[in-house]
């Protein structure tokens, strides 16, 4: 089975890493670089993408996630992670840098900071997923790679981008490890058991 591995900065790594597993994948936490370097894949959480990219400068991740994002590990970001895998960020704060790695211009806090969360259906590979949104970004636009796997569905931000994928890469703009459905963490461990299949 693959080895995938949750980035432990920040956010619900527990949650992830039973997702994961209940779709038959082992996982570890990753902290540092020679942690990163065991594993298949990256799961990288939701949380604060501002505090989340101070750590990885502290802990000397960000460089290490690049190279190995650019060496095609697959990797899934969720909300935040959303945000850090993305190339270009709107409503950043000064200086704020990403890891990057599909070509999409994110906005952070897109649904308005009076909306702290909400949850709706949603459909996610064709079928329908509960969502839950956090404080939540949004992806503004794609370029002509990026598979679009989910809109929003009803109300003010109906239409909204909330899943892309790009080669091995994928992001949501919600939380799918808050509940029981685990549709995108199976879909991102079929992703990465073809990719090993492939090497
Ligand atoms: N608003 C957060 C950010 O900008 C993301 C929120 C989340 O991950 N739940 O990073």
């Amino acid at each position: 089975s693959v080895l995938i591995g949750v980035l432990a900065l920040q956010g619900d790594v527990r949650e992830h890493a039973r997702a994961l597993e209940a779709c038959g994948a082992r996982t570890v936490t990753v902290r540092r670089a020679s942690e990163l370097e065991r594993v298949d894949a990256l799961v990288i959480p939701g949380g604060e993408s501002t505090a989340m990219w101070k750590l990885m400068r502290a802990f000397d991740l960000l460089e290490p996630l690049r190279k190995r994002i650019e060496g095609g590990m697959p990797a899934y970001g969720s909300c935040a992670g959303m945000i850090m895998l993305a190339n270009r960020i709107v409503d950043g704060m000064d200086g704020q840098e990403t890891i990057g790695g599909i070509d999409m211009v994110v906005r952070r806090n897109a649904f308005g900071r009076q909306v702290d969360s909400y949850e709706s259906t949603i459909e996610f590979d064709g079928a329908p997923l509960e969502a839950v949104f956090i404080r939540a970004p949004w992806v503004e636009s794609v370029g002509e790679g990026v598979e679009i796997l989910g809109r929003v569905e009803s109300g003010e931000s109906a239409g909204r981008i909330v899943a892309v994928r790009q080669g091995r890469l994928m992001a949501t703009a919600y939380h799918p490890e808050l509940t029981g459905d685990h549709g995108v963490h199976r879909y991102f461990v079929d992703l990465v058991s073809k990719s090993k299949d492939e090497e």
